[in-house]
């Protein structure tokens, strides 16, 4: 039987070094519209470094919409959105740096069908981080192994499973060295017995303390590896709470019902 917390406090990125906690990500005050529909209203939240938050919530609530904010795939309409103290840049160098220290996994497998596996790992630290080809296929192999696929780096992704797929997916995200991982719903799209093997590297990555706001319908990872669940309707928050509380007594009547439709 495994424990329904994570023991307390993690391990520490960089073993010997000390890292105060502090907001990795902060949204104030964040709106957006698309069109007549508002879709983020008054967003308020705070990640720090090394919590791991769990968003649910009904389809249309908005969660994709605010993860896509926090590394500027949609722009908000008012609001600020800062990452590791640093408000969003709008553009250019800027923007594409700051998009590189934040991973993000999506529901549906993502990878450059024609590029091997490897290369989908190497590429982006090779460009964007300007790494030699060497050392980014020595990292490249590093995450594979951990992500337990290292044995397919010279395939390509159609010949992977979807379960193998969003494990690359992951290291290719790793692979840029990321302050912060966004995963959006990357199980949803597995056939069922595929599920454990991704949520398994989520929880491993959760344990060595890295900073991560998962969109997710599994219940049991997020009793497993949150620190805060945040339950989103209508565009709002409108709960946040440590799981056991959010689950045993969670204080809205929308939060009620929607956990009645899927625990
Ligand atoms: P969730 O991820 O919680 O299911 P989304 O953030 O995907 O919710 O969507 C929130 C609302 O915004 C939905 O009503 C959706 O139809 C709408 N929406 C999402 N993306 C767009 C878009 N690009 N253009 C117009 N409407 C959108
Ligand atoms: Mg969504």
């Amino acid at each position: 039987e495994e424990s329904n917390d994570l023991s307390r406090p993690k391990a520490p990125l960089v073993p010997g070094v000390e890292y105060p906690d502090h907001p990795l990500v902060e949204l104030t005050h964040v709106d957006k519209h698309f069109g007549d529909l508002h879709v983020l209203k008054d967003i308020n939240l705070t990640v720090n470094k090394g919590e791991v938050l769990v968003v649910v919530g009904p389809s249309g609530s908005g969660k994709s919409t605010m993860c896509r904010t926090i590394n500027r795939l949609e722009t908000i309409d008012s609001g600020v959105i800062r990452i590791d103290g640093k408000p969003l840049p709008q553009e250019g160098k800027e923007l594409a740096e700051l998009r590189a220290e934040v991973g993000m996994v999506f529901q549906s497998f993502n990878l450059f069908a024609n590029k091997t596996i490897l290369e989908n790992v190497t590429l982006a630290p090779i460009k964007v981080r300007h790494m030699d080809r060497k050392e980014a296929e020595d990292l490249a192999m590093d995450l594979l192994g951990r992500v337990g696929v290292a044995s397919q780096a010279n395939k390509m992704p159609s010949q992977l499973s979807g379960g193998q797929q969003q494990r690359v997916a992951i290291a290719r995200a790793l692979a840029m060295r990321p302050k912060v991982m966004l995963f959006d719903e990357p199980t949803s799209a597995l056939d069922p017995e595929m599920v454990n093997e991704v949520l398994d590297v989520m929880v491993e990555l959760a344990r060595e303390g890295m900073t991560m706001v998962c969109i997710t319908h599994e219940m049991g990872f997020a009793r497993k590896a949150a620190d805060r669940i945040v339950f989103m309707a209508d565009g709002r928050i409108l709960e946040e709470n440590a799981p056991d509380e959010f689950f045993e007594h969670p204080q809205t009547d929308r939060a009620k019902d929607f956990l009645s439709k899927i625990l």
